[in-house]
């Protein structure tokens, strides 16, 4: 992204923030996370984008990892539905509402990307919830566990 395509998303973002190379960042990405961000009303901040060492979308300015001002706290109950509802796949899991709300939200507004959630994240000791969203062409959804698992194609319902 160049120094014009940075000012149209100013302040909400700056090229200083933790993207490791903010030239490599993909306009649309941004674009997707400044609506996010004006919709949320909340900050966002960065934890890391590009990154070499990173996945192929890390490694292209296609992802980025951030967390959400006020979303700490999250309280998840993990269930098994059978495969009859269709949904192939059985893992679904509840967030309470009560301790977060945005959760639902940053779900709504992330919807057209691939969007990882790792609520086990820690920041500064404290355990703050992070999120990966990147824009590669193939749909996904995960969240990660307390233990390391992996579980896709969440689907996020009211308790
Ligand atoms: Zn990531």
């Amino acid at each position: 992204m160049n120094k014009l395509q940075w000012k149209t998303v100013y302040p909400q973002f700056s090229p200083r923030e933790k993207w490791g190379d903010s030239e490599k960042m993909d306009f649309r990405l941004i674009w997707i996370l400044y609506r996010a961000r004006c919709l949320l009303g909340r900050r966002i901040y960065i934890n890391r984008a590009v990154d070499p060492k990173g996945s192929e979308s890390h490694k292209n300015g296609l992802a980025v990892d951030f967390r959400v001002e006020g979303v700490k706290l999250i309280n998840i109950v993990p269930f098994k539905l059978p495969d009859k509802h269709g949904l192939g796949c059985s893992d679904w899991f509840t967030l309470s509402m009560n301790n977060n709300p945005a959760i639902f939200d940053i779900v709504r507004y992330f919807s057209l990307c691939r969007l990882g959630f790792y609520p086990y994240w820690t920041y500064n000791g404290k355990l703050w919830a992070g999120f990966h969203v990147d824009i590669k062409p193939e749909y996904l959804n995960w969240w990660r566990d307390a233990k390391g698992k992996y579980h896709y194609n969440l689907r996020l319902s009211k308790m």
